[in-house]
């Protein structure tokens, strides 16, 4: 898997927002603007790495805003003259560390309000390009204005702004900002300038309108007023419910026990199937798909497949609730039904909510495990198998992608 590592260009000393301190320093709603900007890429779990470029006067300042981030944040390093020289001091730091990250995405401090969704953008972009910009289109007319009077209006449709983090393949990028400080005269305002002058294809995703560079004191306070707006609607619970319902069944075959929930309960037969065959995990793992809209379980995890066989059901639901914890997705509960004649499940319920709150990260409080029979009807009356169906409710942002 490629490592990234996220370079945050902090060394401005930038004061146009206002005030005695440079705009990354300052606070917003009661935490540094680089605080909180470090803090998006920390708690995203595709990030393995954190550095960042500082102004040498501005020590202190840094201690106070990295405090409480976690390891992954490195050595800060100083920064040169120039926004330029400043990312490639980083480059090069990065590059002497043990291991260099396969990926870099170079961040502006003062863009606190980078989300997780965006970052994914940029780097699935690197799956298939050396250079990744997140772009977003312009809204206003654009003209162009000499001495005072428009000379042209230039077309809208093919302009947009160009965002950060940019991301790029960590060697490409160190390359060419090693021959942009070898070519003279040249200054660059971004990095997807420099890709973009050596003729390195520049690929766009979808910027994030929201994710703004805080330049003025009007930003500042835009800003103050968003994440205000954020906290209180994380209070009044702006998110919503998703619920998923899964249903499957397996048939006996001769065997010692049936496992269900992640519990080998004693019976003549065991359930039949290419893995440990447990039903009623299976259903709960299709409602946590469901729930999220990632599909069923078969096409994460093919029957076919011989790497499955045998496999212990576990893995399958440990898995969808990864990708539900990787959406943002919080487990409200679930409720699992289990349908057969035999074997009698009763004894077994609570043992079998424990496996599950136990795998799913929860309290047990918030997993149901029922049992019913078919009064004798149909392939669960005449014994031939197990029937289970299960529902997961799962609570996401509501501005979720
Ligand atoms: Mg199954």
């Amino acid at each position: 898997m490629s490592r990234t590592a996220v370079l945050i260009v902090a060394a401005g000393r930038g004061r146009r927002a206002g005030g005695p301190l440079p705009k990354q320093y300052v606070g917003l709603a009661g935490e540094m603007v680089l605080k909180r900007t470090l803090q998006a890429f920390d708690r995203h779990p595709r990030i393995a790495a954190l550095h960042v470029v500082i102004h040498p006067d501005d020590e202190a300042l840094y201690r106070q805003a990295t405090a409480g981030v976690s390891h992954k944040l490195k050595d800060f390093i100083v920064g040169g003259a120039s926004r330029q020289q400043s990312v490639q001091n980083g480059l090069n730091a990065m590059a002497a560390q043990q291991p260099a990250p396969d990926r870099v995405l170079i961040h502006d401090a003062a863009r606190p309000f980078i989300d997780a969704a965006l970052i994914n953008r940029v780097i699935d972009g690197l799956d298939d390009h050396d250079c990744v910009l997140p772009v977003t289109p312009v809204t206003d007319t654009v003209k162009r204005v000499e001495n005072g009077f428009v000379t042209d209006t230039l077309d809208r449709s093919s302009l947009f702004g160009a965002q950060t983090p940019q991301g790029f393949q960590f060697k490409a990028i160190l390359e060419l900002h090693r021959k942009a400080s070898k070519a003279s005269g040249a200054s660059f305002t971004d990095d997807a300038s420099i890709a973009e002058q050596f003729g390195l294809a520049v690929h766009t995703v979808a910027g994030a309108p929201e994710n703004v560079k805080l330049t003025t004191p009007n930003d500042m306070a835009m800003g103050e007023l968003m994440l205000r707006q954020g906290q209180n609607d994380e209070q009044t619970g702006k998110r919503e419910t998703r619920t998923g319902t899964g249903l499957d069944v397996h048939r006996f075959e001769p065997g010692d026990g049936v496992m269900l929930c992640g519990v080998k309960v004693p019976h003549e037969f065991r359930l039949k199937g290419h893995s440990d065959a447990d039903v009623a995990m299976h259903a709960l793992t299709d409602a946590i798909l469901g729930a999220i809209g990632e599909g069923d379980i078969g096409a994460h995890f093919p029957p076919g497949d011989p790497q499955w066989k045998d496999a212990p059901s576990s893995l399958f639901l440990q898995h969808a609730m990864r990708l539900a914890a990787k959406a943002g997705g919080r487990l409200v509960n679930a409720d699992v039904t289990i349908i057969c004649e035999r074997p009698k499940i009763g004894e077994y319920r609570d043992e079998m909510r424990r496996s599950l709150a136990v795998l799913m990260q929860t309290d047990v409080s918030r997993i149901s495990v029922k049992a019913t029979t078919t009064e004798q009807l149909g392939f669960t009356g005449r014994r031939e198998g197990v029937a289970a169906s299960a529902v997961a409710n799962i609570e996401l942002r509501a501005d979720d992608e």
